[in-house]
């Protein structure tokens, strides 16, 4: 690859180079075709194997002879801004964002216009110019897409976006070298800066597959943690999503030494739904449920299915504030579970809450609270609300409830059951169901 001469301008075969950067070119684009046709849904993949095949091409009629080849000089030039437009568009529809193919076409239509132009069409270095600042822009484009998600949430974008970045920085390196050193003009066009290009490009042939890999890599471990912490009837997030999150909210909240609250909800009577209208209603029953919930809370609250017909929500706030949330919730659940699709179905939901006046708050002792308030409001008739004393520390009693129907026996204390009735306070409740 490296001729035998001194001094970088030369030391570089540039026909050797622009073989192996086609044949890693083509290699990698019929590897990614190959990999869509095993996942169709990723149409990303078939773009991004289409650029690069296109760019193979375009660096195969470069470096073929004229006599074996003849196509017009500008043509490879374009093929290789297509590829580079399409390599952005694959980065764009992959992330879920729409497809802009003008904007894909622009550099190398702008490139086949500058061509006709005698600036253009007699300087070779002011096409070189050209070539690089239309490379550079969609590596830059390329980058901003990758820069976009990683704020959302993928870690390894940062990665990503240094390929793109490298690529578009040593392509306008000589611009930059130039204006710092005025006469270097005319000598920093040689073969040195060509053959630099042309090994750069192939590098970022493999930088850009790379990229590719980690993309669908972060993609599957999205989607996977996603189906793992997902509860697939309500869409909510399941038990462990939500004790995970629970901690994160407590630890956050005890960092600003504010409270948090805990709600726990159970629909009343949901077995005689089930017998009455069908498992399937059942279900539907849940999910308007779900809905409802997820409404009438903020971005800020978080709110699980931990069982079969029982969820659970914690509100950043004290109580006052997540009675006002548990109320609009109990009062649109029953309103709009009156009938559901003809059905005559009264549907109700009882609450339990219990708030950490203490910051540094234990998730399974407010739970346990919570908990414990959920059976004084089943107790007291169903359909409402009561609140734990705040000021009173879980009793056994309450330790072993929430434990029971946790099934984490660790945080039952045995031998004390009964020791102290749970404290409670009933908040809300429906007119009808007074004790
Ligand atoms: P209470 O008012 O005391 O809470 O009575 P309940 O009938 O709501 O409580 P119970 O624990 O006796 O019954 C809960 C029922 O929830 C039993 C179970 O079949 C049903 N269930 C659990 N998971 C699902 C589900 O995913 N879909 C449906 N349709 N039913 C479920
Ligand atoms: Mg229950
Ligand atoms: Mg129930």
């Amino acid at each position: 690859m490296f001729a035998q001469s001194a001094g970088f301008s030369t030391a570089l075969d540039i026909p050797t180079l622009l073989f192996v950067a086609t044949a890693i070119a083509v290699l990698l684009g019929l590897f990614l075709i190959f990999a869509w046709l095993q996942e169709r849904s990723m149409r990303a993949l078939a773009w991004w194997g289409t650029a690069y095949l296109i760019g193979g091409s375009s660096m195969a009629l470069w470096s073929a002879p004229a006599s074996l080849l003849p196509v017009p000089a500008e043509i490879p030039g374009a093929l290789i801004f297509v590829a580079c437009g399409m390599i952005w568009n694959g980065v764009r529809l992959f992330h879920g964002r729409r497809i802009l193919p003008l904007a894909a076409l622009a550099g190398a239509i702008l490139w086949l216009i500058a061509c006709q132009m005698p600036l253009f069409a007699d300087q070779e270095s002011s096409r070189i110019v050209l070539g690089a600042i239309i490379a550079s822009v969609y590596a830059f484009f390329t980058a901003c897409e990758l820069w976009r998600e990683r704020r959302k949430s993928f870690y390894s974008r940062s990665a990503a976006i240094v390929v793109p970045l490298l690529h578009a920085a040593i392509f306008l390196m000589p611009f930059v070298l130039q204006a710092f050193s005025p006469q270097a003009r005319g000598s920093m066009f040689a073969g040195g800066w060509f053959g630099l290009f042309v090994l750069e490009t192939m590098l970022y042939t493999v930088g850009t597959a790379f990229i590719v890999l980690l993309l669908v890599k972060d993609y599957h471990v999205h989607v996977l943690k996603n189906a793992a912490s997902t509860d697939h009837l309500t869409g909510l997030i399941n038990r462990r999503a939500f004790l995970d999150g629970a901690k994160s909210l407590c630890a956050h909240q005890a960092r600003r030494q504010q409270p948090v609250t805990v709600l726990m909800f159970d629909l009343d009577h949901f077995k005689s739904i089930n017998d009455r209208f069908g498992h399937a209603a059942g279900d539907d029953v849940l999910r308007l449920f779900a809905n409802i919930a997820r409404a009438n809370m903020r971005a800020s609250d978080l709110i699980g299915r931990i069982g079969g017909e029982e969820f659970a929500a914690i509100v950043p706030g004290a109580l006052e504030l997540a009675e006002k949330i548990a109320e609009r919730i109990r009062v649109n659940f029953e309103a709009a579970a009156i009938q559901l699709a003809g059905r005559p179905i009264g549907g109700s939901v009882s609450i339990g809450m219990a708030c950490s006046p203490d910051p540094v708050a234990d998730i399974h002792a407010l739970l346990a609270r919570a908990d414990a308030a959920l059976y004084r409001a089943k107790k007291n008739g169903r359909n409402r609300i009561c609140a734990a004393d705040e000021m009173s520390p879980p009793s056994s009693a309450e330790r072993l409830i929430a434990a029971a129907r946790a099934g984490n026996a660790a945080h039952g204390l045995a031998g004390d059951v009964g020791a102290r009735p749970p404290r409670t306070a009933v908040l809300h409740r429906n007119s009808w169901s007074a004790t």
